[in-house]
């Protein structure tokens, strides 16, 4: 039987532990999630009938700030799921170094065969039930999969009714005339290209023509996809829920989401020859950008990969065991923790400028976002490099060392 999603991410805290050596009352502190939240959400339907729903809100650990995590709406979100994705949270605020915790939130639900009324009253109602552990000095919801600014905006106004006031900086991720903060819709895919320009960088190769794959083509993976193509980059493939598409010559990205937002898929964009996923995923490409789920390379398709750069736009993305052969391979790897930071980075601004009441332009948000993911990225590279382990066990080497140093200084309670 193969590892569950937080087993897998549980091997990795255990590789990393391997060159940190933490004492073990701190060790085994961060291999349990602090708070696990799980709650019945019903619904009212629009034929009239009552659904109910099971979601979830998992604090992993709050060490060193408040907790802070996407919501993510899908049918095979689980506890072990939601607790994985808390913990690569924890980590990864910890890689970039802003001062959150970690923290994932989702209902399993089916939102493509939900009305928007429906999906009001399911987040109105979760928001109400998990109201006992968000706020803007606790823990900080966001958008993740199947949910986005609209979907913010409800939360937010549903926590600031319990409250009776305005709490914007309860929730990032909103829109604009809620608080939101400028860039923070493309604030991951533009940090995932930060990293994919600086491993170019190293691997002494140039972004005119290269070649690119993406798989999903939501909010990352549609954003990273427009700027690579903007910054003259050859988008080969993309794929979504549905299939893939393919043209050697380059996709125009404007057109293909044009045509996604017209028939709800990337398949049949004239321009391109339809192909399943897994085809997709065996086509050669120097960068392949997994945007989509977990583990959706592993050891079953690892081998039928050619490409130079995985970034990671999802989280865990590529199995374990995928991610070993990829790294005898050669292939420079972009884990999640860092590649896909720059979400939480902006959302970290957002939650400044809310508490500030003050807000920043977009060339701001922009810089400080491009100077934090250069930093991460190469203090990851010097760990990789000086402890010659790979890239997603030294990511996780710094993100962990750092929480491990909060926890130990703050000491055991009581
Ligand atoms: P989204 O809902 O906007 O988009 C998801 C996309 O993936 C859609 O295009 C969907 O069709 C596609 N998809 C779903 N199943 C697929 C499959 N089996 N094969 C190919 N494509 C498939 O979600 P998002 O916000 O873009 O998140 C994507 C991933 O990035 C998630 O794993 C999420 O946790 C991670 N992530 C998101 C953010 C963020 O800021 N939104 C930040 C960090 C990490």
């Amino acid at each position: 039987m193969s590892a569950s999603f937080f087993e897998e991410v549980l091997m990795t805290l255990d590789n990393a532990n391997r060159h940190l050596n933490l004492p073990q009352g701190i060790f085994q502190r961060l291999r349990l999630p602090r708070r696990s939240l799980i709650v019945s959400v019903p619904v009212q339907m629009d034929n009239g009938g009552v659904e109910f729903f099971t979601g979830y809100r998992v604090q992993y650990d709050f060490a060193r700030g408040p907790a802070k995590g996407g919501i993510r709406y899908h049918p095979r979100v689980t506890l072990d799921e939601i607790t994985a994705l808390a913990a690569l949270m924890t980590w990864k605020c910890a890689v970039v170094d802003i001062p959150f915790g970690g923290a994932k939130g989702g209902v399993a639900c089916d939102t493509t065969i939900m009305s928007r009324d429906e999906i009001k009253r399911l987040t109105r109602r979760y928001t109400y039930e998990i109201g006992i552990l968000i706020g803007p000095e606790i823990d900080i919801p966001a958008p993740d999969m199947y949910t986005d600014e609209q979907v913010m905006a409800w939360m937010m106004d549903t926590y600031s009714m319990m409250k009776g006031y305005s709490v914007p900086g309860v929730v990032t991720g909103k829109p604009i005339c809620l608080g939101g903060s400028l860039g923070r819709n493309r604030a991951t895919s533009s940090g995932l290209v930060t990293t994919v320009i600086e491993a170019l960088k190293v691997l002494n190769m140039s972004i005119d023509n290269l070649t690119v794959s993406v798989l999903g083509f939501g909010k990352v993976g549609f954003h990273a996809a427009k700027i690579l193509y903007d910054l003259g980059a050859k988008v080969i493939g993309v794929a979504d829920s549905k299939g893939a598409i393919y043209n050697p010559q380059g996709l125009n990205i404007d057109e293909v989401a044009k045509h996604k937002s017209q028939f709800d898929s990337v398949q049949g964009y004239k321009e391109a020859e339809n192909l399943t996923v897994d085809e997709l995923l065996s086509i050669e490409s120097d960068v392949l950008i997994p945007a989509a789920l977990e583990a959706q390379i592993h050891k079953g398709n690892v081998d039928k990969i050619k490409t130079k750069i995985v970034a990671e736009g999802a989280n865990n993305p590529v199995t374990i065991e995928a991610d070993e052969v990829l790294n005898s391979k050669g292939v420079f790897m972009l884990p999640g923790v860092l590649a896909n930071a720059g979400g939480v980075v902006v959302s970290y601004f957002e939650w400044v400028q809310d508490l500030q009441r003050f807000f920043w332009n977009e060339q701001e948000i922009d810089d400080r976002l491009n100077t934090i993911m250069r930093r991460a990225f190469k203090e990851v590279l010097a760990i990789s490099q000086e402890k010659k382990i790979d890239m997603r066990t030294a990511a996780t080497v710094l993100g962990v060392k750092r929480v491990a140093e909060a926890v130990t200084i703050r000491g055991l309670y009581p």
